[in-house]
């Protein structure tokens, strides 16, 4: 029997690899306009990391991290995200107190045993930016700033939704009413959120199931508890994005999978993807470095998924592929073993050349350079290197001419006159 990957895993082939690659660079080009610095992070991590990190009540924690024993008995887990190991570098190699304010950013493989489904895996990638250092409303904007001029520049439709989780004196009100709120409803409400109700009263707000979503309609809502410092925050960053005429909505019921989030919050959804409809998370977090042993730094930050992002600009049907400078057709062996050279020469300038080495008819070869939508192909027969020349087809202007293949010249040369440029 064959092996296949195990579940929730996947293979990335190279048509949406080519695909991933340009949404990657486009991230790196704009976190770099907003100042971000790569860290590049361990895949394992000590399982008490994530525990105290993202919280012990949440579906991460209780149900979803890969852990697994070492065989020193320690116990490890694959980063289901990767805040936490942020944060935890940050403290590890003091890194305030190289700057004020760090902005770092990460791109990588996470990992957690969700039901896989469209749009969800078991191991997934994420581009996350996180900025540690100050908590001035201007810091929360940008941040929102950066993901909205990236999702302009791939041109995808995407809409931006805020909320305000309060602070630790806002959220325990909160809290308490949305308890006896729910205390009040539990008969309808799922197992999970009548377990957690008590520990964990602000999942019901986030609970999927219809019957939760549908007995907690009234529920009250964070922003009417906002104490007054929470409601200048979370009233400026929305002034800082009409300033710079960005489109975002508040939702009041936009509470995030994790634990360690306050004040300000936000999801990037997008259209086209189903029930998996986010592309983006993030929101502030000022208590978690203290929290995992550091010093009093507030952050924030996000985290995109890149296998959902893939799916949209794969849906949007654009030529992302990047295209041969050249495609060489050779007719026979000799002719294959002379373009074998004559690619090379081209390629050690970095030009990109594909030699087809199907041993197919002239036909099939201008088929597949036609697919690749090279602009030029050199076609080499045993009659026209007998006389040391090729024939280029310019596939745009459907022209044919002769090019002298001479191996001695510049390939910059040699590529000028397969462009005719040098006539
Ligand atoms: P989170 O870390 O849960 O805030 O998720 C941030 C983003 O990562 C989400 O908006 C998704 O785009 C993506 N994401 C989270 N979990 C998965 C998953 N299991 N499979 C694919 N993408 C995911």
């Amino acid at each position: 029997m064959n092996i296949s990957a195990v579940r929730g895993f996947r293979d990335v082939l190279p048509q949406e690899s080519a695909i991933w690659q340009e949404l990657e660079a486009q991230a790196r080009r704009y976190l770099t306009a907003y100042g971000f610095a790569e860290i590049i992070l361990p895949v394992v991590e000590k399982t008490e990391l994530f525990a105290r990190a993202i919280g012990e009540t949440t579906d991460i924690v209780e149900k979803e991290m890969y852990t697994f024993t070492d065989r020193d008995d320690a116990s490890l887990t694959l980063r289901p995200e990767g805040t936490a190991s942020v944060i935890r570098a940050y403290i590890e190699h003091s890194l305030f107190h190289k700057e004020p304010v760090s902005k770092l950013f990460y791109i990588g493989p996470m990992f957690r045993r969700e039901r896989p489904q469209k749009g969800r895996y078991r191991q997934f990638h994420q581009i996350g930016a996180e900025i540690l250092g100050r908590d001035d409303p201007l810091i929360d904007a940008e941040l929102l700033l950066l993901l909205h001029d990236l999702f302009t520049a791939l041109q995808l439709t995407i809409t931006i939704e805020v909320n305000s989780l309060g602070c630790t004196l806002c959220r325990p009100r909160h809290r308490e009413s949305l308890r006896t709120f729910g205390e009040s409803r539990l008969a309808a409400l799922c197992a999970n959120c009548q377990a957690r109700l008590q520990r964990n009263p602000l999942r019901i707000l986030d609970c999927k199931e219809p019957g939760c979503r549908q007995a907690t309609a009234d529920a009250p809502m964070l922003t009417a508890f906002l104490c007054p410092a929470c409601g200048e925050h979370f009233d400026r960053v929305q002034a800082y994005l009409r300033q710079e005429q960005v489109c975002f909505s508040v939702n009041p019921r936009l509470v995030r999978g994790l634990d360690y989030y306050c004040r300000t919050s936000f999801e990037v959804l997008a259209q086209g993807l189903g029930a998996q409809n986010a592309v983006c998370g993030g929101g502030r977090y000022d208590g978690l470095v203290a929290q995992l042993g550091g010093p009093a730094v507030p952050g924030i930050g996000f985290a995109i998924g890149v296998e959902r992002l893939v799916m949209l600009l794969q849906s949007h049907e654009r030529q992302h592929l990047l295209h041969p400078d050249l495609f060489i057709a050779p007719l026979d062996e000799r002719a294959e073993t002379y373009a074998f050279s004559v690619a090379h020469r081209l390629r050690q300038e970095g030009y990109y050349i594909e030699l087809d080495s199907s041993r197919r008819g002239l036909k099939a070869q201008m088929r597949r350079a036609d697919k690749l939508g090279a602009r030029y192909v050199l076609i080499l027969g045993e009659q026209e290197l007998a006389v040391g020349k090729g024939t280029i087809r310019d596939m745009q202007a459907k022209t044919d001419h002769p090019l002298a293949v001479d191996l001695t010249l510049p390939a910059q040369k040699m590529m000028e006159s397969i462009q005719l440029k040098n006539i």
